[in-house]
């Protein structure tokens, strides 16, 4: 059976956007909120795993545009939280490699080996672009418009996404400065956010225990009017509010995983919306 509760506003997703838009809430006095998130903790793409004995990053790791005229909000949090972050030089490629004792390497081996993997990877990329252009299109049906198998996305991303979605100039460097810090702290990127969280969800011992933040809970569907939003979720449960937050990313969107009731207005790239 359905249940069904009222608030002034859902946040769906709980990454830093998230988080931040329901800090910004709860600060401005607006304390009757929910927050659904998917998964089983806050971060988001902010996210770290233990792996032998040591914190890796598996999505964000470097606070970018720092040094500017601006100051950055996050470098702002990291500083505050004590973050232990390591400035990258991308200058001298000796400064952001380190060996096992924590040493800088000797710049000459650094620089070679560094010097050698950008121009393999260069190589790498002109041959497989060079064996696109020359290869029958049929060949490649999908590839240009739409990939779909995992090697597919995987080609898209590294010669199309990771270095050229960002339409220069990008606002974050020319905001709030050139320079790059690596996250290097075992607590992982993700502290900022529960450092966020503990502003206005009520934590013990580290841990978020807040009513008001529900994880494992996937919203399904989303019904908008005059009257507010109705929010349903996977578990078959009804949330209603005033307003609705979506912070999911652009993918999740694109699947289709949410659906709109009245439907969002249409993509006008209906080939890359799955
Ligand atoms: C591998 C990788 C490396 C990156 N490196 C950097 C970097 O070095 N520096 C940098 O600044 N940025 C980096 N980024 C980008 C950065 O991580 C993201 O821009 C940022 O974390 C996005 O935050 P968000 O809150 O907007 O979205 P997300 O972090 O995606 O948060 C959205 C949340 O919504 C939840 N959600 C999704 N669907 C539903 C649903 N149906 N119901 C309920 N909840 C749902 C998700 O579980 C997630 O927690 C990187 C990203 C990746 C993947």
């Amino acid at each position: 059976m359905e249940s069904s509760n009222r608030c002034s506003v859902i946040v769906v997703g709980a990454g830093i956007s998230g988080i931040s838009a329901a800090k910004v809430l709860a600060k401005n006095g607006v304390e009757d909120i929910l927050i659904l998130e998917a998964s089983d903790s806050i971060g988001g793409r902010i996210k770290k795993h233990s792996f032998g004995n040591v914190s890796v990053e598996l999505g964000a790791g470097w606070i970018a545009g720092v040094g500017g005229k601006v100051s950055n909000p996050v470098w702002e949090l990291a500083v505050q939280s004590g973050l232990r972050t390591c400035f990258s030089d991308y200058s001298d490629a000796r400064y952001n490699i380190y060996d096992r004792s924590g040493e800088i390497f000797p710049s000459g081996v650094a620089g070679d080996t560094y010097k050698k993997a950008v121009e393999s990877a260069i190589q790498k990329l002109r041959t497989d672009q060079d064996s696109l252009v020359s290869a029958d299109v049929s060949d490649v049906p999908e590839l240009s418009t739409s990939p779909e198998t995992p090697i597919e996305l995987a080609i898209d991303f590294i010669l199309h996404d990771f270095e050229m979605a960002e339409v220069e100039p990008i606002s974050t460097y020319v905001d709030f400065g050139e320079r790059e810090f690596l996250v290097a702290d075992e607590r992982g990127y993700e502290y900022l956010l529960y450092k966020m969280a503990e502003e206005f969800l009520f934590t013990s011992d580290g841990k978020i225990l807040d009513n008001r933040l529900k994880l494992n809970t996937v919203v399904r569907e989303l019904q908008h009017s005059r009257d507010g939003v109705i929010v349903r979720t996977e578990d078959g449960c009804v949330y209603e509010a005033n307003y609705v937050i979506l912070s999911v990313s652009i993918g999740v969107l694109q699947s289709h995983l949410i659906s709109f009731n009245p439907h969002l207005p249409v993509s006008p790239y209906p080939n890359r919306a799955r």
